[in-house]
């Protein structure tokens, strides 16, 4: 990671790198902020330049061998403490260091508590720092660092501290093993023992500013659509990850649409044939796809029924999806939405017991051209 990737924060990282520069990096700094500000990466990206052999004024090479290990998460002087949860033989960071590396990777380092229990599947869990994870750490400051001038220990939502560990750790901010950085990351700074915060130093991040969320926008995912890129910087307030969940969703919705719109109007025409193949692709995706599908479809229904009661000025949507929503009136009536609903709530139901999805798909469009044209006879 390095600082030209961190999107906005220009100010802490200009002040960040000019703690490099004068030699006076603080040897421990409390990283806070809201969520999706970027902390992780930020830290990583410090601890990146502090280390890296080639910097310039402005950032570090990427090239050189420690940033080449930086950039993979692998450097043997850079460790990380986050929360995990006790599970079989897991317990403390080490035994989650796979499932965390590649979720640095997927993510950049931009993801949040959840995304990590989801990532390791304790989704209904709250994670923890352990007091045996603090002898860990001890026992890993004492080794001699490997092939980097500073070792780096990034503890990652310290708030997660459990009580126990607390004055081991103090003990090392107080008196840090020479060479030693530590950088700790939080949300909830008032969640964090004064005696904590009292001994290290505070590096404040804000929430993204718009200009830089509106770039990063534009170079992370292409979006150009400007109606859209407004929608969601206001949807985000300055949260990176908010803006990955609108734009995914989004991403999601657009695919659904075409799907929809397809069948529909295999439905209206008869085309079973059609309908068939479409069912055939609809069964390859993933359940929760499937189920996220029929949600899609029901959000097409609400949006239905208030055309034909408020008008289309009424619908929260824009573009393709308001144009076909708003010129189905000829099979979408008052009457036919509700059993069409109906169908749909149906469907989400049986694909969360594992019905089979071809079997559904088909028979839902079998009774929807049935429907549909009983709808036009009238
Ligand atoms: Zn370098």
């Amino acid at each position: 990671m390095l600082f030209q990737d961190i999107i906005g924060q220009q100010t802490v990282k200009e002040r960040l790198i000019q703690t490099v520069l004068d030699q006076r990096v603080s040897h421990a700094q409390l990283i806070t902020g809201p969520a999706g500000s970027g902390k992780l990466p930020l830290a990583l990206a410090y601890a990146t330049y502090i280390n890296c052999k080639n910097r310039t004024a402005t950032d570090a090479c990427g090239v050189c061998p420690s940033c080449i290990k930086f950039k993979k998460f692998v450097h043997p002087d850079l460790h990380f403490v986050y929360p995990t949860i006790k599970n079989n033989d897991k317990e403390i960071s080490r035994d989650y260091l796979p499932e965390w590396r590649s979720l640095l990777t997927e993510t950049n380092g931009y993801f949040d508590l959840q995304d990590w229990y989801q990532h390791i599947d304790v989704e209904n869990k709250q994670g923890t720092i352990y007091a045996k994870e603090a002898e860990e750490i001890i026992k890993t400051l004492n080794r001699k660092s490997y092939e980097s001038e500073y070792k780096i220990m990034i503890i990652w939502m310290i708030e997660k501290l459990q009580y126990q560990a607390a004055p081991k750790l103090l003990k090392l901010f107080e008196e840090p093993p020479e060479k030693t950085l530590f950088l700790l990351i939080t949300e909830s700074p008032e969640e964090i023992l004064s005696t904590i915060k009292s001994r290290t130093q505070m590096v404040k991040t804000d929430r993204i500013d718009e200009a830089s969320m509106r770039a990063a926008i534009l170079q992370n995912w292409g979006q150009k659509d400007e109606t859209l890129v407004e929608r969601i910087l206001n949807l985000s307030e300055g949260n990176w990850l908010k803006v990955s969940e609108h734009l995914q969703k989004d991403d999601n919705d657009q695919r659904f649409f075409e799907m929809f719109k397809s069948w529909m109007s295999y439905c209206y025409k008869g085309q079973v044939a059609e309908a068939a193949a479409l069912s055939e692709e609809f069964s390859k995706m993933g359940r929760e796809q499937q189920k996220a599908f029929f949600g899609y479809c029901l959000q097409m229904m609400q949006w239905g029924l208030q055309n034909l009661a408020f008008g289309k000025e009424k619908i929260k949507t824009i573009g393709a999806e308001l144009d076909f929503i708003s010129k189905c009136t000829t099979f979408f009536t008052v009457d036919s939405i509700p059993v069409f609903t109906e169908m749909f709530e149906e469907a989400e139901y049986h694909i969360e017991r594992n019905a089979n999805p071809n079997i559904l798909f088909m028979d839902i469009s079998l009774k929807s051209m049935t429907l549909m044209y009983k709808t036009r006879k009238k």
